[in-house]
């Protein structure tokens, strides 16, 4: 059993973590946003990161993020929720209904289904766009050397602003390759945020320019099977 102290605990000391790393990087701390990664974690460990002051989640699926969050949004309207996970089309409206951040848009079709439900919802999430930095076959996200033309088109096609830009680094590669490839495509197509860093490497991800980093088992402990 993980007790609320615990939870308020590790949250501060990354809390204490960011600053630092942020401090000796020559940035801001209040430029890096703390996504709590709350994917299969308890009922229990969600109501202590809320008591604890913590307010921006991360989910990867939106079936398990509605079991979450619907009826505990209603209690904190200050919440954050961000969309960390593939998207299916079928599934774009109930995500545009509920994350106020989607940080995997990755194709065409996607855009579409998503288009079609903020015009019909008013809603409008802010929209980061997944890269496979590492080009690998079974990752989502947009290729490195497709990114410009999606970029470009997302915003004349589709009307969207692009707010950030996302990845998830191979594991088997050392993640600050990655992090940097990433910043630089954010500098090269006017894109202002970064989301990459997850427990094992925000710190790294901070130096190379991370303005939110996803971390699950760090804050929260361990997940679910
Ligand atoms: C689960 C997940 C995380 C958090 O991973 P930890 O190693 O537990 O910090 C971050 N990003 C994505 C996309 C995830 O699916």
């Amino acid at each position: 059993m993980t007790s609320v102290s615990d939870i308020a605990r590790r949250r501060q000391a990354l809390l204490d973590t960011i600053s630092q790393t942020a401090e000796d990087a020559g940035r801001e701390a209040s430029d890096i946003t703390l996504v709590a990664v709350s994917k299969r974690q308890s009922e229990d460990r969600l109501d202590a990161a809320l008591a604890a002051g913590q307010r921006v989640f991360g989910e990867n699926r939106v079936q398990e993020a509605q079991a979450h969050w619907q009826e505990r949004r209603a209690a904190h309207a200050d919440l954050e929720l961000r969309l960390i996970g593939p998207l299916q089309t079928n599934k774009a409206a109930d995500a545009v209904a509920l994350f106020d951040v989607i940080e995997t848009l990755d194709r065409d079709k996607l855009a579409r289904a998503l288009r079609k439900a903020m015009d019909e919802t008013g809603r409008t999430p802010r929209l980061y766009v997944q890269v496979n930095t590492g080009e690998e076959d079974q990752k989502a996200g947009i290729a490195p050397a497709d990114l410009p033309d999606f970029i470009a088109r997302m915003r004349s096609e589709y009307g969207f602003q692009i707010e950030g830009l996302m990845c998830i680094p191979p594991v088997e590669e050392p993640a600050g390759l990655h992090f940097a490839l990433l910043a630089k495509l954010a500098r090269e197509n006017g894109v202002a945020r970064l989301s990459m860093g997850m427990s094992s490497d925000f710190e790294t991800a901070i130096r190379l320019g991370a303005t939110s980093v996803r971390v699950g088992t760090a804050f929260f402990g361990e997940r679910e099977s």
